[in-house]
């Protein structure tokens, strides 16, 4: 089969890959029939991941048709021909994370565990084509995906929503609103939101469903904040202006209520990637590589106000901005998505048209052509904003 491929630091290749095989009885096997490239593909392919090895499949954002079922899983759950997203975390269902709707902190699903333990000083569950870190699994930027703990995961879509409408239940959309619910919005609450990527986007929509009395997109990208504002939110770039004297202005000069963060480790930012590569080696993260969004939110944020981190971290962060996060009495709440809990509710959602996951798209693109998307979307090219990769 065709896969888009880590081939070294800033490159992708789409090759001929083995086609993939049931390996356990609960797998099953997926033809994928849309995917997409994620801000976290970014860090794998900018480096900012040191466990990927050259022709390791990407993509944790997938979907398609089940064309076969391992023989554990149940015969009630899933048959040859259904039509299924995929969640990023790979998750057994049983363990005590899962037990408690920690889908990504699963304790089973990472035949690799020891090398995060190694590294971080803690575990990492399994998730698709995000290097041997989390498993070595490949990835969903392909033909064909094996999906394990296939009665876990997937998500049946028995409606005819299109691809584009319930693609991004796969991670971008549930992240988004984890990152707004863990924020306990309250009715009169000003949210802001760091990062009006793809995540960022969903983030403020969700801020917005869940009933947040105005919204703020922080980001530098012209066409991005722009995005954001025709969905209603307001733009405010940090390029132009200083970002926490413009949210005091907006806020009567207490701050954000809640304030998200959807950038994390800065995939945008290049040459501090490179220069950061062997220091994260060894799992040692400086105030070189800037996580300046997560420091500003801390700072910006008004007393008593909850910090929502979805942009992904690793390793160790310098310069926590600990005194204004005690002497406010802030709340920090943090995590990557635990898709599996938001799929269902957030599929209804979409059914009764209170957010449009579509609306971020801005190319289609044949699966041959990844490397082109990963290019656009790193750098900011063609206004894109969202990738979708068709198999
Ligand atoms: P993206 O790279 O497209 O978007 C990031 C945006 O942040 C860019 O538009 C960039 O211009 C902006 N930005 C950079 N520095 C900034 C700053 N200091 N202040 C404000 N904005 C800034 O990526 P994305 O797909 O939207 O993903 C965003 C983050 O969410 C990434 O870190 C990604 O890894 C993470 N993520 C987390 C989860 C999770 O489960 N927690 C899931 C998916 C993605
Ligand atoms: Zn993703
Ligand atoms: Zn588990």
């Amino acid at each position: 089969m065709r896969a888009n491929t880590w081939a070294g630091r800033n490159k992708v290749e789409v090759r001929d890959v083995p086609d993939p095989k049931i390996l356990n009885g609960r797998d099953v096997i997926v033809r994928i029939t849309s995917t997409a490239i994620c801000g976290s593909d970014l860090h794998l392919v900018d480096g900012y991941v040191p466990t990927m090895q050259d022709g390791d499949v990407l993509g944790h954002e997938f979907m398609g048709e089940v064309v076969e079922v391992g023989p554990d899983v149940a015969p009630d759950w899933l048959h040859v021909g259904d039509r299924v997203v995929v969640p990023f975390p790979i998750s057994c269902g049983a363990c005590a994370a899962c037990s408690a709707e920690l889908y990504s902190c699963c304790e089973n699903s990472n035949p690799n565990a020891g090398i995060a333990e190694k590294m971080f000083g803690h575990p990492l569950a399994g998730i698709f084509g995000y290097s041997h870190l989390t498993g070595g699994f490949a990835g969903g930027q392909a033909q064909y995906a094996r999906v394990p703990f296939a009665d876990v995961g997937p998500l049946k879509i028995e409606s005819d929503l299109t691809d584009e409408q319930v693609l991004f239940l796969s991670d971008i959309l549930p992240t988004g609103y984890m990152g707004a619910e863990m924020c306990d919005i309250q009715p009169s609450d000003v949210v802001a939101v760091w990062g009006a990527g793809p995540v960022g986007q969903f983030a403020m929509d969700s801020a917005r469903v869940l009933g947040a009395a105005r919204v703020i997109a922080i980001d530098k990208e012209p066409y991005r904040l722009q995005m954001a504002e025709q969905a209603g939110h307001i733009p405010v770039n940090f390029d132009e202006v200083d970002v926490r004297s413009r949210l005091l202005e907006l806020t009567g000069g207490r701050g954000p209520d809640k304030c998200i963060d959807a950038v994390g480790l800065e995939a945008t930012h290049g040459s501090a990637h490179v220069a950061a590569y062997d220091r994260i080696k060894q799992a040692v993260r400086s105030e070189t590589e800037r996580p300046h969004a997560l420091r500003q939110a801390i700072m910006s944020c008004r007393s008593g106000g909850v910090v929502s981190v979805v942009g992904v971290y690793g390793g160790l962060l310098d310069k926590f901005p600990a005194g204004a996060w005690m002497n406010r009495s802030l709340t920090l709440r943090t995590g990557q998505c635990h898709v599996q809990r938001y799929m269902k509710p957030l599929l209804e959602r979409i059914e009764r048209g209170e957010i449009d996951p579509t609306r971020i798209i801005t190319h289609t693109l044949p699966l041959d052509e990844a490397p082109h998307g990963y290019e656009i979307f790193k750098n900011k090219q063609e206004n894109c904003e969202k990738v979708v990769l068709k198999p």
